[in-house]
């Protein structure tokens, strides 16, 4: 691999500093209202391996890598040194009439690790794309198939699967979708499979038996034939790290496959090594599902990319359908992208080539250390699996009350560790770790040290 060249390219120097600037000209993700175009939000200059520094110069632990996508670390020169020589041989080619080389070598790479038949893939611009993508084609496949009755798609409270319409559709989060239109005549939401919030007294298994009653009862009383398909993350990430009750997963993939129902495993999140495998589906589960989207790790954030990789048994019914010229009209520019493709290619090695095994040994010792803060009075609950894990927070450790939302005590905790050196991701009263995979023993040690005193200090504030 050539060394990265040092750019020649004197950017302009800008009229104001960075925070003026985001502050007169930046749409932020997730805005309010009230703060809408004219919010700058904590300045980030720099990263390498499990660290960032911010505005002031201050070294902290990425703990949410990124949003859940730096897996092989900040700063790898095997990845930028990649990115610059396919932009310097091949920067972009037409998709529409064209191919490149390292999209069709990706592709063949991530199939010799997808579970069953899923041997082909689509490849988009990042998870909700993704997502979409595997919607549209369910309606395509269906419509092709003469079952154009057969599209109401199964979600679940809690889900999160993206930002464009179909896929926010999806989201369980009542704040994702309080103020935003979705396409609710179109999604049949079923419960969260957080064993956490199971009803009181109610064993695990009986409440694996209640989730799996409710999907059957849901088939039963609308119709297979009006289902197209069910998505669900095999952990629900941002809805908390919800790990499902053991045998779920498996129970509503039979029932799918009974019913002619699609499952989409969404792993842009526990994909490309955040559960020690490039896909956790099978390796994790034990299902094999019809059609499994990723995004994220599979560039370790990198560059943007995503994909559907889809069951080889669907385009087959396609190609034999009585309606060959029948067209799945779905497209993006920047599908196949050669630089995207040819960074996640180099990214593989990296996991396959000993950041997977790092993850899966040291992925017993994270989930202990953090369960060490269950001690702290605050904390309701530390759950997790792989390399992620919530910290979830209660006002009350008898009945597991959700502390009151307006405390924002994610926010709160969130604050005092990023003055003690550690990012973390907020989540109302939850904050989820999951960082980069290439962590150390002992900078586990120094990340929940810093987790243990963000929360002492919180629970100063809340006294
Ligand atoms: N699916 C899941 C499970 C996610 O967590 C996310 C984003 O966090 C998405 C889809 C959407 O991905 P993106 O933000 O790349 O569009």
């Amino acid at each position: 691999m050539a060394a990265v060249r040092d750019s020649s390219f004197e950017r302009q120097a800008p009229e104001a500093d960075a925070e003026e600037l985001a502050r007169r000209h930046l749409v932020q993700p997730w805005p309010y209202a009230g703060s809408i175009g004219s919010e700058a939000r904590g300045l980030i200059g720099s990263g390498d391996g499990i660290y960032v520094t911010d505005g002031e110069g201050r070294r902290l632990i990425d703990g949410p890598a990124g949003m859940w996508c730096v897996n092989a670390g900040h700063r790898r020169e095997e990845l930028a040194g990649v990115m610059y020589e396919q932009a310097m041989r091949l920067s972009y080619n037409t998709p529409w009439y064209t191919m490149n080389e390292p999209s069709a070598v990706l592709a063949e790479r991530i199939a010799a690790h997808a579970p069953g038949d899923l041997s082909h893939v689509f490849f988009t611009t990042g998870g909700s794309s993704a997502v979409e993508s595997a919607l549209r084609f369910m309606q395509f496949y269906n419509n092709v198939r003469g079952w154009p009755e057969k599209k109401l798609l199964l979600s679940r409270g809690g889900a999160y699967h993206g930002s464009t319409y179909l896929s926010a559709s999806l989201n369980g989060r009542p704040r994702d979708r309080d103020w935003m239109d979705v396409a609710d005549g179109l999604v049949v939401k079923l419960s969260s499979p957080d064993p956490f919030r199971r009803p009181e007294g109610m064993t695990v298994e009986a409440f694996a038996d209640q989730l799996v009653d409710e999907f059957a009862e849901t088939v039963a009383r609308i119709g297979a034939d009006k289902i197209g398909a069910f998505v669900g993350e095999p952990v629900q990430a941002s809805g908390g790290v919800i790990v499902p009750p053991p045998g779920y997963l498996p129970r509503i993939r039979e029932i799918c496959r009974d019913n002619d129902i699609l499952y989409v495993s969404d792993e842009v999140v526990t994909g490309f090594g955040r559960l020690g495998e490039i896909f956790a589906s099978q390796d994790v589960f034990g299902i094999d599902p019809d059609i499994i989207t990723f995004a994220k790790g599979v560039t370790s954030g990198y560059f943007p990319l995503g994909g559907m990789l889809v069951s080889e048994r669907l385009l087959a019914d396609l190609r034999r359908s009585n309606h060959p010229d029948a067209m799945y009209a779905h497209g993006l520019t920047y599908t196949s992208h050669p630089v995207g493709c040819a960074v996640a290619l180099a990214n593989l090695d990296l996991l396959e080539g000993g950041i997977l095994d790092h993850a899966r040994a040291v992925a017993p010792y994270f989930q202990e250390r953090l369960k060490t803060l269950e001690e702290l009075p605050l904390v309701g609950e530390v759950r997790g699996v792989g390399l992620m894990a919530c910290v979830e927070c209660v006002a009350d450790r008898e009945s597991n009350d959700p502390l009151k939302l307006d405390y924002e005590v994610g926010k709160r905790i969130d604050a005092h560790c990023h003055s003690l050196g550690l990012l973390v991701r907020p989540l109302i009263h939850m904050c989820v770790m999951s960082p980069p995979l290439i962590i150390s023993r002992s900078q586990i040690d120094d990340m929940v040290a810093i987790l243990r005193e963000g929360i002492s200090r919180t629970m100063d504030d809340l006294a």
